[in-house]
């Protein structure tokens, strides 16, 4: 239908991101040092209200180097949302750790913390909620039965940055936290990633993990089998630039969330993400969710007309608990997650960018409407 294609996403690249990636270059500081890492660490940390930031290569390194830090070991197990993209569970495998998941809430469509404590047995160490499309999951009550239960608590704000809980902003939500600067999420270097927390000690050990294990006061001297996980100048050059517009992005991207709520809300058969009252999403996805009896087609059957029409969309994540490494222990555990199957057949995320036009916005609605097969026999 339209000549041009509409993709899910795209960054925006748009200020000071070339002109710091060109400075990065001409100061042939690309590698692992230089002023825009230290310039951007201190910038995210002020950002999420954290004491401090370590940036690293990517959301998935972040994961991993988290449970590192938190010698998390073979044979401990983590809760985690089986509605959620397959690095959280990856970094448990990393470790030797076992992923065990948890529902999710259909108020959040995070990890429903009233089906933590059934999941917890004498192996569970630690519990990672994933603020799942941009909706902070509810941390108050997750990091409570974590007290409970003596359990750390490490956010995956990878598709959330700068949501915000009971006004607090994520990142400072656990003890620790990870991000992802992937090129679909909200502020990106391409590939990029970071961990934001405030104990000094876990500091130390995050740095120094990430940095082949080097003893910070003995160059060349290393107490510890560590890792290259570090981020480049150059990534942090971009990262900057982005950091330096959030206000300006994040509006772009609630006008688009805007633009969507008000031309779907009333489709029969169409939900829109819920939003729990003490939270602020950030505005990641939009996501909606189908119901095809009301509608008339399938989530698939909606994608694919869209596809069609040139529109790029993406379904919710497969459940982790039906893939291949995980799912024979899903299955011996005897777990039961009918939340996220439910979500995670049904849902779709739609374009989401800035530079998506109000025209574009009326387009994919109309198109949406018009595939619907309910209301008209
Ligand atoms: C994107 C993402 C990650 C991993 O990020 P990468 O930077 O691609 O490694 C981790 N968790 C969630 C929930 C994500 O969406």
């Amino acid at each position: 239908m339209t000549a041009r294609k509409i993709p899910v996403a795209s960054a925006d690249l748009s200020g000071n991101e070339e002109k710091y990636v060109v400075d990065a270059i001409r100061s042939s500081w690309v590698s692992s040092t230089g002023p825009y890492i230290a310039r951007f660490e201190r910038d995210f940390a002020k950002l999420c209200a954290a004491r401090t930031t370590v940036g690293v290569c990517n959301g998935t390194v972040a994961l991993h180097l988290a449970l590192l830090a938190l010698d998390v070991r073979p044979g401990d197990e983590v809760l985690v949302p089986s509605l959620t993209f397959i690095a959280t569970a990856n970094a448990c495998r990393y470790v030797g750790a076992e992923p065990v998941f948890v529902d999710v809430d259909p108020q959040t469509w995070c990890i429903d913390p009233t089906k933590i404590e059934a999941a917890v047995t004498p192996r569970t160490r630690g519990i990672i909620p994933v603020h799942l499309y941009g909706h902070p999951a509810d941390m108050d009550a997750i990091c409570h039965l974590a007290g409970v239960h003596g359990l750390w608590v490490v956010e995956d704000a990878a598709e959330a940055h700068l949501a915000r809980y009971k006004g607090r902003v994520t990142g400072s939500l656990a003890p620790l936290a990870t991000f992802s600067f992937y090129g679909n999420k909200i502020f990106t270097s391409g590939e990029g990633g970071a961990l934001t927390l405030s104990d000094p000690q876990l500091e130390l050990r995050i740095r120094t993990l990430r940095g082949q294990g080097m003893d910070p006061q003995r160059r060349y001297y290393f107490p510890v089998t560590g890792y290259n996980f570090r981020m480049t100048n150059v990534q942090a050059a971009m990262l900057c630039a982005q950091l330096e517009r959030h206000e300006a992005i994040l509006a772009q991207r609630k006008r688009v969330f805007a633009a969507y709520q008000e031309r779907l809300a009333a489709v029969a058969g169409i939900g829109l993400q819920p939003r729990a009252p003490w939270a602020e999403p950030a505005p990641w996805l939009f996501s909606i969710v189908v119901d095809a009896k009301a509608y008339g087609r399938s989530r698939d059957e909606l994608a694919t007309l869209l596809a069609e029409d040139g529109i790029e969309t993406r379904p919710f994540f497969v459940p982790l608990h039906r893939l291949p490494p995980f799912r024979e222990a899903s299955r011996a555990r005897g777990e039961d997650l009918p939340e996220t199957d439910t979500l995670a057949e049904r849902g779709l995320n739609l374009p989401t960018y800035n530079t998506l036009g109000q025209g574009d916005i009326d387009t994919i609605a109309d198109r949406i409407r018009a595939h619907a097969r309910g209301q008209h026999g």
